[in-house]
């Protein structure tokens, strides 16, 4: 026998603890080796209840709820992991979407999310020239930030150990996925174009990573021409690498083809440590009405029992879930349907 994982889990605000109930409803009745600990409705979860478990599954919070911060920067999870992936039966906007499935991982540490902002005047005052230099056609256009009065910064950091870590695991990703059926194939995403400095070097540090691991392809692709071919030609990615602005941003288009972000989970894996949350917020508008999708809060359910082992109910879940989404008689009215959380959850429980 082994011991009882733990695991916490947040419910968060608004809808978010409608969705996280149904949820919990269907885990219980998998009657799984895991002791569970769930906080009520708008709790924080503390520093000490994240460590001592062994992951948390987080709703969503609206700000009140607090604890996501610790689970990403106290925990250094630096890829977050959101499969994009077609279930037959979802009204989708696509014209052919049966054949979508691919996982964007973007970095979830730096970038412009690292919250390092201020006035204008402070990096004037440190010396730091504000102006514009770019070289066209041997002209040098000049445009002086300072000159346009009061202002603001934000600072975007990449680092290298932050780009190979996160770039090491989306090609183990594209390997395990290969193993699979899939291509094998990271696709990086950037704006290298405009941003040499800084997106460039994400694309050149990274795939010199890619490029390292035997038997996974790489290629890259600038990041608008990436949100086209999200909506046009999605059949086409496997694993879509990206940095953490462009895409926790893009992963909402992502969603937005297959479903919607009732359908969206996601992971944040560290090096030793991994939680998990659906990619929407806490739907504000819908609070209260029990008729949020639970959907990714299932699958990231179902994500979460797959890193802790209990690979056998992780895949009883999903295809579970998937088993009544494509029976088409059970939807919560987002996919179109007239059901309500609950009994959706329930239509998932009897199936598993
Ligand atoms: P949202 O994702 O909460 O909602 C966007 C739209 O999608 C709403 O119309 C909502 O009703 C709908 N929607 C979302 N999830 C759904 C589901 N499972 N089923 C059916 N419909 C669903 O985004 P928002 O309204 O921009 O943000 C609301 C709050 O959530 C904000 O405070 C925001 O900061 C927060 N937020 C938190 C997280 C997080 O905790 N990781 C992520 C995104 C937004
Ligand atoms: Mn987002």
């Amino acid at each position: 026998m082994t011991a009882d994982r733990h695991v916490a889990v947040v419910p968060g605000d608004d809808a978010a603890p409608e969705a996280v109930d149904a949820t919990m409803s269907v885990l219980e009745q998998l009657a799984l080796p895991v002791t569970w600990t769930v906080l009520k409705p708008g709790e924080s979860l503390t520093a000490e209840l994240a460590d001592a478990s062994d992951t948390v599954l987080f709703g969503s919070s609206n700000g009140h709820t607090g604890g996501l911060m610790q689970l990403r920067f106290g925990w250094g999870t630096y890829a977050n992991v959101r499969p994009v992936r077609y279930i037959p039966g979802v009204p989708s906007s696509l014209r052919r979407p049966d054949d979508v499935d691919y996982v964007i991982v973007h970095e979830a540490l730096e970038d412009v999310y690292a919250g390092i902002e201020g006035p204008l005047s402070r990096l004037a005052a440190a010396g730091v020239d504000l102006t514009t230099q770019y070289e066209t056609a041997g002209t040098r256009l000049r445009y002086p930030f300072t000159a346009a009065g009061e202002g603001v910064y934000g600072i975007k950091i990449y680092t290298r150990e932050g780009v190979e870590r996160v770039a090491r695991f989306a090609a183990a990703l594209a390997l395990r996925r290969k193993a699979q059926g899939h291509a094998g194939r990271v696709t990086i995403g950037g704006k290298w174009n405009v941003n040499p400095g800084t997106d460039g070097f994400f694309h050149d540090v990274a795939r010199a990573v890619i490029e390292e691991t035997p038997g996974v392809a790489c290629d890259s692709c600038l990041a608008d021409d990436l949100g086209r071919r999200f909506v046009m030609s999605p059949e086409q990615f496997d694993v879509v690498l990206l940095p953490n602005l462009l895409g926790d941003v893009l992963s909402d288009v992502g969603a937005g083809t297959v479903g919607g972000l009732g359908m969206a989970p996601s992971g944040g894996y560290g090096d030793s440590r991994a939680y998990f949350e659906p990619v929407h917020g806490s739907a504000p508008d819908i609070a209260g009405r029990n008729v949020i999708n639970p959907t990714a809060t299932l699958l990231s359910a179902a994500m979460m029992l797959d890193h802790l082992g209990l690979t056998d109910a992780a895949q009883r879940l999903d295809s579970a879930v998937r088993t009544v989404i494509s029976a088409g008689d059970c939807a919560t009215p987002d996919l179109g349907g007239t059901a309500s959380t609950g009994e959706f959850a329930r239509a998932v429980a009897g199936s598993c």
